[in-house]
């Protein structure tokens, strides 16, 4: 069974970037008949705020982009670095880069745990941008001095225990599928299969999460904004056609009718999302249709 999941950071208000691969997630389930899953990636806790988790949550819903269960949060579980080779390293950054790093050697009693990646570069195929290939980072944090685990050991591991067969998300992480790919193997599990979703960019040419300018769900919502509109604006960019009509985007056994998931020349399967394949990493946002309710960007 295909198992994807939405995997929200609560750090700060989803925008239309977020909406734009959480809702090629949806479909990539949908379209397979699995099941979906929420996961809160909250190890950061300093930033994750209930407030915002919740906030996110909201707009989810209002979006239509309903999971099938209870929302998991990585803040309530624990990580382990067995069977992982690993090494305590008490340096910085600068100091790492400048060579002076000798801890494998002079293991030292307090720092971070490193991954020691076997040489060499990883091969992945991304249903989206097709074979990659991409040398991992070198001594990669798996766990800070204080414990918590680091991101790339979190998501392997949450990955692996809920099942999960398909990983779609944002752009901004496909380098680092490279790494995942390796916990993974190195853990001696299956990793899911790949979709990276082309990142939009604000009218500044900067990242949606970094760009000034109201393109928060939460605002275009307030501006009177329906989730069709939104949609209408982002689903062409991942060649679906958008709805003529339709009430709510629900799971069903109509959801067929109203998205259409385009083929690419090889087939649906390989090739889900046609169109992905004629924008660059990063897409300029395309201006809304004008109405009178117009929400200023
Ligand atoms: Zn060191």
């Amino acid at each position: 069974m295909t198992v994807g999941r939405l995997a929200p950071t609560p750090s700060g208000a989803l925008h239309l970037g977020n909406a734009l691969a959480f809702g090629a997630a949806w479909i990539s389930v949908r379209n397979a008949g699995g099941k979906l899953l929420l996961r809160m990636e909250d190890l950061d806790r300093g930033r994750a705020r209930e407030a915002v988790a919740q906030g996110q949550r909201e707009d989810l819903r209002w979006l239509g982009l309903q999971w099938d269960e209870e929302v998991l949060c990585q803040s309530q579980r624990s990580y382990s670095l067995e069977g992982i080779p690993t090494w305590r390293c008490a340096c910085s950054r600068a100091q790492r880069l400048s060579g002076a790093c000798r801890c494998k050697e002079h293991p030292p009693e307090h720092g971070n745990w490193r991954f020691d990646p076997p040489p060499g570069e990883v091969v992945f195929e991304d249903r989206a941008w097709g074979t990659q290939r991409v040398l991992p980072p070198e001594g990669p944090i798996l766990q800070r001095a204080d414990g918590e685990a680091a991101y790339p050991l979190a998501v392997v591991v949450d990955d692996h225990l809920d099942g999960v067969t398909e990983v779609v998300r944002g752009a901004d992480l496909l380098e680092a599928t490279a790494l995942q790919i390796l916990l993974h193997r190195t853990l001696r599990q299956p990793p899911p299969s790949w979709l990276h979703v082309p990142l939009l960019l604000g009218p500044d040419g900067k990242k949606l999460s970094k760009s000034e300018g109201s393109m928060g769900i939460r605002q275009l919502r307030e501006a009177g904004w329906s989730p069709d509109r939104v949609w209408a604006l982002l689903l062409p960019l991942i060649g679906c056609e958008p709805p003529l009509e339709r009430a709510r985007m629900e799971p069903g056994p109509h959801w067929h009718r109203i998205w259409r998931v385009e083929e690419g020349a090889n087939g649906p399967l390989l090739h889900p999302f046609g169109p992905i394949f004629g924008l660059d990493r990063k897409t300029s946002l395309p201006q809304p249709p004008p109405t009178d309710s117009i929400v200023r960007f």
